[in-house]
């Protein structure tokens, strides 16, 4: 509680943004706090303890939340990178945004096989970011951990998209 009480009181909440209607939630004010920004980093981690081998980060707010969890918890970072940023062999999984598509890469040889993964993101919204994610991972011969996220918007359904053999963690829920 005390973990999410500090992230909330940082959090800036912005409404219609990037478009009217949706009402943004803004970490950076998070990230920029160095208390609020560690706790947070600890708590998406802390779940998962013993039961994960590297963090996923999502290119791009998943990498500074991995990249701090990584330093908390000694696990290694694989970054999930917007496609055509990887310079070695490359799997692709293309996904679709409310407008459009964009797809995510991992180099296909980056952890050993039967790597146990533990997938980081800032928000979990429709699901679709994490599901394109969680594809590569194991199409590349790992396995999927779970799902941690700072923020989950509960009315858009991710959770159930991403279904039952998936275990996700969210810090706070609107
Ligand atoms: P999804 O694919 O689950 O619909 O969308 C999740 C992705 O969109 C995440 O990578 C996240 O960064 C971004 N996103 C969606 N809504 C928000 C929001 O309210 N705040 C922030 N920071 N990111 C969002």
């Amino acid at each position: 509680a005390q973990v999410r009480d500090l992230v909330e009181s940082k959090l800036a909440v912005i409404p219609d943004f990037p478009e009217p209607g949706v009402v943004f939630r803004d970490l950076t004010p998070v990230f920029a706090d160095g208390a609020a920004f560690i706790a947070l980093s600890e708590a998406l981690t802390r779940p998962f303890a013993g039961r994960f081998d590297h963090l996923a980060g999502l290119e791009a707010r998943g990498f500074l939340l991995a990249g701090a969890a990584s330093a908390l918890s000694g696990a290694g970072v694989l970054p999930v990178r917007k496609g055509g940023k990887l310079p070695r062999a490359v799997l692709r999984e293309e996904y679709d945004l409310e407008y459009g598509t964009a797809a995510f890469e991992v180099h296909e040889d980056e952890l050993p096989p039967g790597s146990r993964v533990l997938i980081i993101d800032d928000v979990l919204a429709t699901g679709g970011t994490v599901e394109a994610a969680a594809a590569l991972i194991e199409r590349a011969g790992w396995r999927v951990a779970g799902v941690s996220v700072a923020i989950e918007l509960l009315e858009l359904g991710g959770r159930a998209r991403l279904g039952d053999h998936v275990e996700i963690h969210s810090v706070l829920q609107y």
